[in-house]
């Protein structure tokens, strides 16, 4: 009889009380949850490598005669021991090692060893690796892939296998249209199996992974086609008012994705609508028409920004553009006094404010709204997926509120397609006319003083510039202090100008401040850490250094570059790298300099380092894919596309219902209900 795949991991041998709470910790509870659990790599034990093949930096398997193994009093006590394959040496060395371990290795004539090398002084050595050993040549090998598990403390790898071997060695039935033998495959590669056998099995199954994925979505879709929203129509010609008012003449691409979106707003369904275009591309005036068309009906909207600074400059933005029409404009962010905070919030339960702009202040349970009519998320790659839910359930009405979401984070198409199901795409794909091109020069950092006059020179003709520093990513704390000491050296080599500081350290007022004066012009030059990235708008400024440029990825570069170039003059971007680039920092630095456009450069991206970089792991970790890799499975969206049609469509029949019912059970089991089967 087969197993039931719903069994709890408790009833496996082996599980006992504790190891049951450490599987839980992996999401791991019933038979096939442990199933499921999939290899994210493998040691490739297949081959012996020559020793004059071996790699730095690469894992293998090697052997060979043991010429020397002795203690060494370096910094370390170490036993190196040096092997011989007749092609070449390598060493193998141990910190921590027993009396017993270095005689033995001190008379065994032959040693079979797997680890990772490194090249230390010129010389290939590997410290601590697996090993046997052997009294004469070593014969026999098995070939194996040995596969590698995610796991958590408390969880080694053998036991994991162990309880796998186990697992696979029960009877199973093909559970959910995906074969067992798949998935054993991946557990348990068979002898003879080689890496890009196992890549084909993992498309396999990633096929079957981004299809249920995609049903899941249209799943998603088809219920919000059934939900209603406020129908909002062309009401009191405030929006033409503001186009007279602008200053500026939409592009041709802005005025196309004003009317489609406007076209949506004026369905009863709720509008799910993604609007990408550039950095620069002009996507903030399209929410503002979206929220005078609430207004007009005495509805609200809810603008959400990833960070106080652009929270603050929408809000002037907004106020500037909508308080003249008679539409008033509320911010609402992390820093407001208790006082200051109730006010707020009074006004917007009232309904004394039509557009309510704030960060994710905007979410706290207090924040109550009076007809929530539309919600707009602005850098939406910045926020995860799950938050986008929750202001959408904020509506305090029986309407739901229409969505747009904005992102000058340009996705591939195959992404897109991928991610976004859900969602209607509008593409922002052309420029305000009079932007001069930015150019970007790459300069290696002993030349950091040549930049420094250049700048000197721009800033005498009364332009402005960033400077922005970056040591390393994600720790605000290093950049800080670098941004610090960059300011303390251009100030002291730029005495005549005024130049300001800007970091993750300070407190938001803070921030807010100094960035309002570089905007008024009070600071000549801003030296700030990646917090400029997003949003930013000066005009003035038109020169963007970036210290440590090889540091970043392409989105990142491509985010900071375009806070410059946003006026009629000229603007630059020097990258300041340092000394001895990596093959993908040069590709990456190059492309920079080669390129202003962001698919173009988002593409790049995704090659060189995947789409985690590009998305943000928070979004990327948030689909949650077990084996599916959108850098390495997109290319299967298409055909994905239409088998999720063909298992949806009307004729489908109920060999295809269950099929559906049993790719959405396994491998989105949540969300396994909102389909209709
Ligand atoms: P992003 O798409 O990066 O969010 P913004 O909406 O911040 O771009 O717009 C960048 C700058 O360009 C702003 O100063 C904005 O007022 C200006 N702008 C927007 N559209 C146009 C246009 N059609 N012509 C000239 N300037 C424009
Ligand atoms: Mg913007």
């Amino acid at each position: 009889m087969s197993v039931d795949p719903n069994e709890r991991i408790s009833l496996l041998k082996g599980v006992g009380p504790r190891l049951e709470s450490t599987l839980a910790k992996l999401g791991i509870f019933c038979y096939s949850d442990l199933l499921l659990h999939l290899p994210n790599r493998y040691q490739d034990r297949t081959q012996i490598v020559p020793l004059n093949q071996v790699e730095a930096g690469s894992e293998c398997l090697i052997e060979g005669e043991i010429v020397d193994a002795s203690v060494q009093f370096g910094r370390r006590r170490t036993l190196k021991v040096t092997v011989d394959d007749g092609t070449g040496k390598v060493h193998l060395s141990f910190f921590h090692f027993s009396k017993f371990q270095q005689k033995h290795l001190e008379k065994t004539p032959y040693i079979r060893a797997y680890g990772e090398f490194r090249a230390y002084a010129q010389q290939l050595s590997c410290v601590h690796p697996e090993y046997e050993t052997f009294s004469a040549e070593p014969d026999s090998f098995v070939p194996t892939l040995l596969p590698i598990y995610p796991t958590t403390a408390g969880l080694g790898q053998a036991r994991l296998r162990n309880l796998l071997k186990t697992l696979c060695n029960l009877h199973w039935p093909d559970i959910a249209g995906t074969p067992f033998t798949a998935l054993r495959f991946l557990h348990q590669p068979p002898a003879g199996a080689s890496l890009s056998d196992i890549a084909k099995v993992q498309e396999r199954i990633a096929f079957d992974e981004l299809t249920a994925y995609y049903l899941v979505m249209q799943g998603r879709a088809l219920k919000r086609q059934q939900e209603t929203a406020l129908i909002l129509p062309q009401a009191g010609g405030l929006g033409r008012t503001l186009l007279t008012n602008l200053g500026f003449q939409l592009t041709g691409a802005q005025v196309r994705v004003v009317r489609e979106v406007l076209l949506d707003l004026q369905q009863p369904v709720p509008m799910l609508r993604l609007v990408q275009g550039d950095v620069g591309s002009g996507k903030t005036i399209i929410a503002a028409f979206a929220a005078i068309r609430a207004a007009e009906l005495n509805c609200q909207t809810a603008l959400m920004a990833p960070t106080e600074l652009l929270a603050e400059q929408h809000y002037l933005n907004f106020s500037q553009w909508l308080n003249p029409l008679g539409i008033s404009v509320l911010l609402l962010t992390g820093q407001l006094t208790a006082k200051e905070q109730r006010e707020r919030l009074e006004k917007i339960k009232n309904g004394d404010a039509h557009v309510i702009i704030g960060t994710h202040a905007l979410f706290q349970e207090k924040v109550v709204f009076h007809q929530l009519a539309l919600s707009i998320i602005d850098e939406q790659h910045r926020f995860g997926v799950h938050q986008r839910m929750t202001l959408q359930h904020k509506s305090g009405a029986q309407h739901r509120p229409h969505q747009l979401v904005m992102t000058a984070t340009p996705i591939p198409r195959t992404l897109t397609m991928a991610l976004y199901t859900d969602m209607d795409v509008s593409t922002i794909d052309e420029l305000p006319r009079g932007r001069q091109p930015i150019k970007t020069h790459t300069v290696q950092s002993a030349k950091r003083a040549q930049v420094v006059e250049r700048v000197r020179r721009i800033l005498e003709q009364g332009q402005q510039a960033y400077w922005v520093c970056t040591l390393i990513e994600e720790s605000t704390e290093i950049d800080a202090v670098a941004a610090v000491q960059t300011h303390t050296a251009l100030a002291s080599a730029l005495t005549e100008f005024r130049i300001g500081l800007l970091h993750g350290r300070m407190k938001s007022d803070e921030k807010v401040a100094v960035m309002q004066a570089f905007k008024t012009k009070e600071l000549d030059l801003l030296v700030a850490t990646t917090v400029v990235e997003v949003g930013v708008d000066v005009p003035n400024a038109t020169h963007m250094i970036i210290e440590n440029g090889e540091r970043l990825g392409l989105a990142q570069l491509h985010q900071l570059r375009g806070r410059v170039g946003r006026g009629q003059l000229a603007s630059h971007c020097f990258l300041i790298f340092n000394k001895g680039l990596s093959g993908a920092a040069k590709v990456r630095l190059n492309a920079m300099r080669d390129s202003q456009d962001g698919f173009y450069l988002a593409e790049q991206d995704l090659k060189i380092r995947g789409p985690g970089d590009i998305l943000g792991t928070r979004q990327a970790g948030e689909q949650g894919f077990r084996i599916a890799d959108l850098n390495t499975h997109a290319h299967l969206m298409p055909r994905v596309v239409e088998k999720g049609e063909l298992l949806l469509s009307a004729e489908a029949g109920s060999s295809n219902a269950s099929q559906m019912k049993n790719l959405l059970q396994t491998w989105a089991p949540t969300d396994a209900g909102s389909l209709s089967v």
